[in-house]
C-alpha cells in the first residue's frame, strides 16, 4: 500500500466516526490499533480519550512529541443533531498517525518519539488534562499540525507557528435594591448599572499595535416580574489579545474598574475570571528546526499565520514549560474552518507525514 492509500483508508475510516469532545472512543480504538500494527507502545484510557504512541530510539536522546486533536463538531441540521469533523481533526490524526506508518521498518537513532492523539480541543479542555497525568514530563519538545483555511494557506504552503490568541472570560453580577417600578428612586436597578458599566468598558484603551478586543457575549436582568426593578443582574465579557501580557493587564483593569463603576452608583459586584487559553508562545530553536524541515520538504516556508481563534495547545509550552512549535498547513480548504460542507485536497495529508517524517530526522 502507497504512503497515499494508507492515508486515504485512515482519513476515511476516521471521517466516518466523527466524535465530540471526550467521546473520541471509537476514533481513540483505531488510532492505537494501528499503533500497534507500526510497531508503536500505546498507552490509552487516562485524560479523558487520550492515546499515546511511544517508539524508542538506539541511543539515549531528546523526548519529540507531535500532537493531533481527535474531536469533532456539533451541528444542528433541520432540527436534528449530527457530528461532524468540521475542524479537519480527522486529518491531523491521520497525518500523525502516518508517521507511525512510515516508521514500521526503520530504526530511530536516538531519544524517544511519541505520538499524542488529544481529546477535547474544541472545548479547550482536552490540553490541561493531558498535562496533568503527567505523561509529558520528560518531553523536550512538542510539535502540533493543523489544517488552515484557503485565505491563510494555500496546498504546498506552511508556516512553523500560528498565532492563536489569548481568551479569557470574566462574569460580573451586580447587586442593587429591588422595588417598584412606580417608584425607582427607592430602589437600585442593576439593569441600569450594568448598562453604565458596559458602555464605559469601550472608553478604556489598550496598546493598539497588538490585536485585542473586550466583547460582551452574554446578559441577564431582572426575573420576569416587569413591574419590578430588578434586585439583581449579571453578564459576561469575553476578552482576546495576541499577547499573554496584554491579556493580564485587560483582565486586572476590567477586575479595578468594573467593581470601582458600580459601587460609585451604590450597587455592590462579584467578579470572577476563567483562563479559557493563553496565546500562542513558541521556541526558537524548535520554530527553526520546523522551518527547515518544511522547506526541505515544499520548498519553501510561509511566515506566522496570526489567526483569531484560541487553543488549547498553548498550555503545553505556557504551563507544561515544553518548547513547542505548531505546523499550519495550506490544504485549498474551503469554504472554512467549522463548515459543515468544508473539503481539503488530501494531498495535503503525505505533505503533513512527511514534514514529520523529516523533523524525525532532524531531531532523534
Ligand atoms: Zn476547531
Ligand atoms: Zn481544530
Amino acid at each position: 500500500m502507497s504512503l497515499y492509500e494508507y492515508l486515504e483508508t485512515i482519513f476515511d475510516t476516521l471521517h466516518r466516526i466523527p466524535e465530540i469532545a471526550f467521546n473520541e472512543n471509537k476514533t481513540a480504538n483505531v488510532i492505537s490499533t494501528e499503533l500497534i500494527k507500526n510497531g508503536f507502545g500505546v498507552k490509552k484510557n487516562f485524560a479523558g480519550t487520550t492515546v499515546l504512541g511511544t517508539k524508542k530510539g538506539l541511543r539515549k536522546g531528546p523526548h519529540l512529541v507531535f500532537r493531533a486533536d481527535m474531536d469533532a463538531l456539533s451541528f444542528q441540521v433541520n432540527g436534528e443533531i449530527i457530528f461532524s469533523h468540521a475542524c479537519g481533526h480527522d486529518a491531523n490524526s491521520t497525518m500523525v498517525l502516518a508517521v507511525s506508518k512510515l516508521l514500521t521498518d526503520k530504526n530511530i537513532n536516538a531519544g524517544k518519539l511519541s505520538l499524542l492523539f488529544q481529546p477535547a480541543e474544541e472545548t479547550l479542555e482536552g490540553a490541561l488534562l493531558v498535562l496533568s497525568s503527567g505523561a509529558l514530563k520528560d518531553v523536550d519538545e512538542l510539535i502540533g499540525i493543523h489544517l488552515r483555511p484557503s485565505e491563510e494557506a494555500k496546498l504546498g504552503e506552511a508556516t512553523p507557528s500560528l498565532i492563536h490568541s489569548a481568551a479569557a472570560k470574566i462574569f460580573v453580577k451586580i447587586q442593587g435594591k429591588e422595588t417598584h417600578a412606580a417608584r425607582p428612586h427607592k430602589g437600585l436597578n442593576t439593569i441600569e448599572l450594568a448598562i453604565q458599566t458596559i458602555n464605559s468598558l469601550s472608553s478604556i484603551h489598550f496598546d493598539s499595535s497588538i490585536p485585542h478586543s473586550i466583547k460582551v457575549t452574554d446578559f441577564h436582568g431582572g426575573h420576569g416580574a416587569y413591574n419590578t426593578i430588578p434586585f439583581e443582574s449579571s453578564f459576561v465579557l469575553d476578552i482576546r489579545s495576541q499577547t499573554n501580557d496584554l491579556i493580564k493587564k485587560i483582565e486586572k483593569t476590567v477586575r479595578l474598574v468594573v467593581p470601582g463603576i458600580i459601587k460609585t452608583l451604590g450597587g455592590k459586584t462579584s467578579i470572577e475570571t476563567f483562563q479559557t487559553a493563553p496565546a500562542a508562545f513558541y521556541s526558537k530553536e524548535t520554530f527553526d528546526i520546523t522551518s527547515k524541515a518544511i522547506l526541505s520538504v515544499l520548498g519553501k516556508v510561509i511566515p506566522s499565520i496570526n489567526t483569531p481563534g484560541s487553543e488549547d495547545f498553548h498550555f503545553y509550552s505556557t504551563k507544561g514549560g515544553i518548547n513547542t512549535a505548531y505546523i499550519g498547513l495550506g490544504a485549498n480548504l474551503k469554504p472554512g474552518l467549522h463548515k459543515l460542507n468544508m473539503y481539503f485536497d488530501h494531498q495535503v495529508l503525505e505533505y503533513g507525514a512527511i514534514i514529520m517524517e523529516k523533523l524525525v530526522d532532524l531531531l532523534l
